[in-house]
């Protein structure tokens, strides 16, 4: 009763911010973020005379207990039943913790709701819409957390983990004919050979990606594939979330909801058309866990030019990665989208990269058949100065 309550107001919120994604934000995200900051200097001693500086994760981990608002709530010990526990992957090497009341987690529901409606996921009846979600087997994290949500009952939704066997994923989807497909890249990537080896037979009329970067040269195989273009969801467990348009124009941010600021290494604001390396963020609806100018470790470019769709929403033009992804090789900084000549070829499997001194990594790809001679010749092209 209660999720079903949560969905009918996560519902209701996402309809109202899809009704002004055209008008301008400003005023609204200005009136949030005061609203949260005054919050936060009354409730959360680590704010309590907040000169503006960012927050970095790790300042964050260490001073959990005193930035939380509930003083019942400690990093270490039991976390209180009212509340949602989100983990960040630590692929970065660092665990993040974020904690969510129920009005902060329908927030998250909003955006997911939000996204869902963008790429034209809306329920249907009398014959409910049948989504596939090959996502992240924990469940604490946000692809999985958000599936099983907002599975009220509206849609008929499988869902997978990809650490599932490759062979089971295919029959399981063969049997359900998803008319959604919701997957990483890579994954959606790997159905596509499944697909077109005759393996997979599924004809979905929408498919979105999520968790990692969706390449142009992805996105067309996927296009090739099914005749879908594929959308990107950004979702991060920061609170930051966004997907592209029908224009597949770059993300476009839900920043009436998070604040957004990019900025170089140096935290220094960079002006939109330009390369950022990382992002400041507030969440505006967490307010358990106040978290004014939190760093997220992404380096975009955010694009200058308005989407021809007419949404005020800034989009996100390219996204290099990760910093914590960035290998420094010599005086060469190696982003991971380098490694696209490797991630698109139709016979690599999955490939890792391994850096074997200061200026030298070695490759290690599982392949169909012989790519090595290939791989070599393209990466000595493509990316002279790192190969
Ligand atoms: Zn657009």
């Amino acid at each position: 009763m209660t999720r079903l309550l949560d969905f009918a107001v996560a519902l209701r919120q996402s309809r109202a911010l899809l009704a002004r994604e055209r008008e301008p934000f400003s005023a609204f995200q200005q009136q949030r973020f005061d609203t949260l900051v005054e919050h936060a200097r009354r409730r959360s001693p680590f704010y309590r005379d907040w000169d503006g500086a960012p927050l970095d994760k790790a300042t964050m981990m260490e001073h959990f207990d005193a930035i939380v608002t509930d003083p019942r709530l400690r990093r270490d010990e039991r976390y209180l039943g009212d509340y949602r526990v989100m983990t960040t992957s630590g692929s970065s090497g660092l665990k993040g913790l974020f904690v969510y009341d129920r009005a902060g987690w329908t927030g998250i529901m909003a955006q997911f709701l939000r996204y869902s409606a963008t790429v034209g996921i809306e329920p249907r009846f009398p014959r409910r819409l049948r989504i596939g979600a090959v996502v992240s087997p924990t469940g604490t994290h946000m692809s999985r957390r958000c599936a099983s949500a907002v599975d009220v009952g509206v849609h008929r939704v499988l869902g997978l983990a990809v650490t599932q066997p490759l062979r089971e994923i295919v029959s399981r989807l063969n049997a359900f004919q998803p008319q959604s497909l919701n997957t990483f890249p890579t994954m959606a990537l790997e159905l596509a050979e499944e697909q077109r080896a005759g393996r997979l037979r599924i004809a979905p009329e929408l498919i979105s990606t999520s968790s990692e970067l969706l390449t142009p040269e992805m996105a067309d195989r996927i296009e090739e594939t099914w005749c879908v273009r594929p959308y990107s969801l950004y979702a991060t467990t920061e609170g930051l979330w966004g997907v592209d348009c029908e224009h597949h124009a770059g993300i476009h941010l839900f920043e009436d909801m998070v604040r957004v600021e990019n900025v170089d290494e140096h935290g220094r604001a960079v002006p939109d058309g330009a390369p950022g390396a990382k992002l400041l963020v507030p969440n505006l609806f967490n307010f358990v866990q106040p978290l004014l100018r939190l760093e997220i470790a992404d380096a975009v470019t955010i694009a200058a030019e308005p989407c021809a769709c007419g949404r005020t929403l800034r989009r996100l033009e390219s996204v290099a990665g990760r910093a914590h992804d960035v290998l420094e090789l010599g005086d060469v900084r190696v982003q991971p989208l380098h490694f696209g000549v490797i991630a698109r070829d139709r016979d690599v499997v999955e490939f890792q990269v391994v850096q074997t001194g200061p200026s030298s990594v070695r490759v290690l790809v599982v392949a169909r058949g012989d790519v090595q001679a290939r791989l070599r010749e393209r990466c000595s092209n493509g990316c002279a100065g790192w190969a």
